[in-house]
């Protein structure tokens, strides 16, 4: 599947089934030879610095919404796109991530799908889902993957077929998300999850926390020029007013510190050669934490 304009260039050269989507050239191989078109996603701001994040399957006009943190943007980005929301796809149960859900429930009787893990109350859940399962949006098909650390129940929603990861506050860009109710280890173990999934996925996180996080980062590895190359990449967009997120997974590798715990030259700039990665990240993260 090809979202970006060069790609779908080369695609229209081949075939004369390909649609228009705004600005931007869509498209899907099926299986079958056919062409599909593929997910539309849309971000913007809510509250201080959360993201919110609708994805819409333009064959059967199903939306999700990527966690709630307030209804009220969520709603107009619907109408903006004249999309009705049907699902509601939630993270972790922290405040910032399902405010909006209780009144996006009752405007639209969306179905809510939720972390299998019960123990912290969210409100409103249809569906609750864990490890492995799909959960379709129309003809859109995200897999669960339980990523906890931040919290228990966290978990992340990867669309393989449009090669998108919603990732919340396990991964953010050049950063993670603080470890609130696991520990180090179990955090290590769900960001090393994410890493293995392929170069060319989108991430997509809960936070515009990437400035300060490339400024941590460089304390740590300020010889790291994929990292230098995003600082400069960061300090355009950000002074340009414009998210720095979507991100790719395959420049995340090279550049967040907080996938790089077992690069011996990572270990060796806070002290700790030769200790193991999650050690290494725990180090990491509680120098992030009294940053
Ligand atoms: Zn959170
Ligand atoms: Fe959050």
């Amino acid at each position: 599947m090809f979202h970006d304009c060069h790609a779908a260039g080369r695609l229209a050269a081949l075939t004369p089934h390909f649609v228009a989507l705004g600005d931007m050239l869509t498209y899907a191989f099926l299986e079958d030879g056919m062409t599909k078109m593929a997910a539309e996603i849309r971000i913007f701001p809510c509250l201080n610095d959360n993201y919110g994040y609708l994805i819409h399957d333009p064959a059967t006009k199903a939306t999700a919404s990527i966690d709630a943190p307030e209804a009220a943007p969520v709603i107009k980005a619907l109408e903006k796109e004249g999309w009705k929301l049907t699902d509601i796809l939630v993270t972790h149960h922290h405040g910032d991530h399902v405010g909006g859900v209780a009144e996006l429930k009752q405007k639209y009787n969306c179905r809510v799908i939720a972390p299998h893990d019960k123990a912290k109350a969210i409100a409103d859940v249809d569906q609750r889902v864990k490890e492995g399962d799909t959960v379709k949006v129309g003809s859109l098909a995200a897999r669960v993957l339980e990523t906890p650390g931040h919290t228990l129940d966290h978990i992340s929603y990867m669309f393989d077929g449009d090669k998108a990861l919603f990732a919340a506050d396990t991964l953010f860009s050049i950063g993670c998300g603080r470890v609130f109710e696991g520990n180090y280890p179990m955090m290590w173990d769900s960001l090393l999850k994410l890493r293995a999934l392929p170069d060319d996925t989108r991430v997509y996180c809960g936070h515009e926390y990437t400035a300060a996080n490339v400024k941590f980062a460089l304390t740590i590895e300020p010889e790291n020029a994929a990292l230098k190359a995003r600082a400069e990449e960061v300090a355009k967009q950000r002074a340009a007013n414009q998210p720095t997120i979507p991100t790719l997974l395959g420049e995340e590798k090279k550049a967040n510190v907080f996938l790089r715990a077992d690069v011996p030259q990572v270990a060796a700039n806070v002290g700790m050669s030769g200790k193991g990665a999650a050690d290494v990240f725990g180090e990491i993260r509680e120098r992030k934490n009294r940053s």
